[in-house]
């Protein structure tokens, strides 16, 4: 599906949930929802991800990031108890395999230029619709709700490919099966932004809370799709220049030029065309020719952290 068909998409699935909207969550089952406190106890992440265990997240104004996440993660879980779901508060490590009708990892954002603020959500780059759809649930809660600008234009890689959420490449990730995002609730770093966090903290976690039941209200009757699969393979540019374009063939438009060395994801292999993944959440579709680069599987890369 295109891009902005899935956002339509998402837009749609957002008015219908809001129409079926009451406060409850109905379901036959108890819904499980897990709250990672980010970077929470980071140095007692298992082998697979040692390289993370000095992994502590930003600290500003006297605040380490660990203890504002943890903190807004057990507010959330509170409310979220309230309305009937079971939560689980996880720390860096999640359990392996990890299954959850939602999953939500909180975490603050640092930077050297203490202007910049707002919040930003991210899926794991295979762009599976029920993570999209939590995305756009919580995105409509917080950002009324915090005041805060949407900075969709700085999620980075290592949002995009979240350790927690990269179940084919560790075993202490959510299940591939797990609808989850990274939320980035604001910088720890601008005054504005920690202000917020800290005495608007009940505020924040309602909103979130809001956001997951909003879209936990909104699974269709008969499910979700199932997740695509998760990329494997690593492609790097090994000619000076190569086109990238909009669908798997020489005929199709080139959408960007991309340089030797240049280091880039395939989400599919057709033929002699690869498919390539995009951190960034945007519309189109963009392929390569398999000529133009080294093909490598991707296990063999560093955990990505946020
Ligand atoms: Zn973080």
């Amino acid at each position: 599906m295109k891009g902005k068909a899935l956002v339509r998409l998402a837009g749609l699935a957002l008015i219908l949930g809001s129409l079926a909207w009451s406060g409850t969550v109905h379901a036959t089952t108890p819904l499980r929802v897990g709250l990672q406190a980010g970077h929470w106890r980071a140095n007692e992440l298992p082998d697979e991800l040692r390289s993370l265990r000095g992994s502590t997240g930003a600290a500003a104004g006297g605040l380490r990031e660990h203890e504002v996440n943890l903190d807004i993660a057990q507010r959330t879980a509170a409310y979220l108890q309230q309305a009937g779901v079971t939560v689980d508060v996880l720390p860096s490590t999640v359990p392996p395999n990890y299954y959850a009708d939602a999953f939500v990892s909180l975490h603050a954002d640092g930077s050297a230029n203490t202007r910049l603020s707002g919040f930003k959500i991210a899926g794991h780059y295979r762009e599976w619709a029920a993570s999209t759809a939590l995305l756009a649930a919580l995105r409509a809660e917080y950002g009324p709700a915090s005041g805060s600008r949407w900075d969709g234009e700085h999620v980075s890689s290592g949002m995009r490919g979240y350790y927690a959420m990269s179940s084919h490449r560790f075993k202490h990730t959510i299940s591939s099966y797990t609808p989850g995002v990274i939320l980035e609730m604001g910088y720890l770093t601008n005054p504005n932004d920690r202000r917020l966090m800290t005495q608007g903290a009940d505020r924040l976690a309602r909103a979130v809370s809001d956001g997951i039941l909003r879209f936990l209200n909104s699974k269709p009757e008969d499910g979700w799709p199932a997740p695509p699969p998760l990329p494997e393979l690593r492609a790097t540019v090994m000619t000076a220049t190569a086109n990238v374009r909009s669908g798997p063939g020489p005929k199709f438009s080139v959408v960007r030029v991309v340089n030797r060395n240049r280091t880039l994801f395939v989400s599919e292999v057709r033929g002699e065309w690869l498919k390539l993944h995009s951190y960034r959440q945007r519309p189109g579709e963009r392929w390569i020719h398999r000529a133009m680069v080294k093909l490598e599987r991707i296990n063999d890369e560093p955990p990505q952290d946020s």
